[in-house]
């Protein structure tokens, strides 16, 4: 991988970094537009748009020490893309370090959050992901949270953003928690977060972030859009209320083909955000 193909500012070395940047091109399960192998690439490319500084945390993207270790490359099946995703994010965390994952599809999050002990997963998403399998494969991108769920424990997933539930989802005995897209228009990002919190055991959290649960409005260019969706400040709203508590994060289902630029551009602009977040958390 090339200098210029490195998210802007990843310009530490993987010893002494902090966070973790890994691409994962896999969009083999998405069931309705194509293209999201992409992405990495287009959400490195658009980082370069944005300043050092980073205005709203009064903070200097140089100073956070990310690395970019490229893609995870020749990836042929969802149960590939979980076992490899697992591997290499249990390394970066014997490491002690964050780990950024650049979807591909959604997939990718079971692997992840094997890699992890004792935490809980908060989904930014349109739709609750919790099929037992889709299209025959259990690790179908619309099986994320099932499969996390599997691992962390029902107790341990929170949805935010839905709005696309199917008829056997709801026939489920047990769902994850989940607040609407409708329900966070209505009772504002902060109420929304703090009763989300109430429903996680643990107190360490993985995030993930579907780029379709943000509204089609701002973020054209994903898999399978949804209208009715969050807004990038409620994700700001999210990641904020987060930021001290989070041990990795995901930014997924991002489908250039689709995109004019701007789906592209927020998802690097979330990413930078996040790393200024946890960054300086302590001083919010
Ligand atoms: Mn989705
Ligand atoms: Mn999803």
């Amino acid at each position: 991988m090339t200098q210029e193909h490195l998210f802007a500012d990843a310009d530490s070395n993987y010893e002494e970094s902090r966070f973790v940047i890994l691409g994962v091109p896999f969009d083999r399960s998405s069931s309705f537009r194509q293209g999201s192998a992409e992405a990495p690439g287009q959400i490195r490319e658009a980082s370069y748009n944005f300043e050092e500084y980073q205005l709203e945390y009064d903070f200097n993207i140089k100073n956070a020490r990310i690395y970019d270790a490229g893609n995870l490359d020749g990836l042929k099946s969802t149960k590939e893309v979980v076992e490899r995703t697992k591997e290499a994010v249990a390394a970066y965390i014997k490491d002690e370090k964050f780990p950024i994952l650049l979807g591909g599809e959604h997939t990718l999050t079971a692997g992840a959050v094997q890699a992890f002990e004792d935490i809980a997963m908060v989904s930014i998403d349109a739709h609750l992901d919790f099929r037992q399998e889709y299209l025959g494969d259990e690790y179908g991108h619309a099986c994320v949270t099932r499969r996390a769920s599997d691992i962390l424990g029902i107790d341990n997933i929170a949805v935010i953003g839905v709005r696309s539930i199917s008829n056997e989802e709801m026939k489920e005995d047990a769902r994850p928690f989940f607040i609407s897209g409708l329900d966070v228009a209505e009772e504002g990002i902060e109420h929304a977060i703090r009763r989300l919190l109430v429903h996680l055991k643990e107190e360490r959290i993985y995030l993930t972030i579907d780029m379709d649960g943000i509204d089609p409005a701002y973020a054209p260019g994903v898999g399978t859009p949804e209208p009715f969706g969050l807004t990038p400040y409620d994700v700001k709203g999210i990641i904020d209320a987060l930021a001290g508590r989070l041990v990795g994060m995901d930014v997924v289902e991002v489908c250039p083909p689709y995109d004019n630029g701007n789906t592209s551009a927020l998802a690097a602009r979330i990413v930078r955000m996040a790393i200024a977040a946890v960054s300086t958390h302590s001083k919010i």
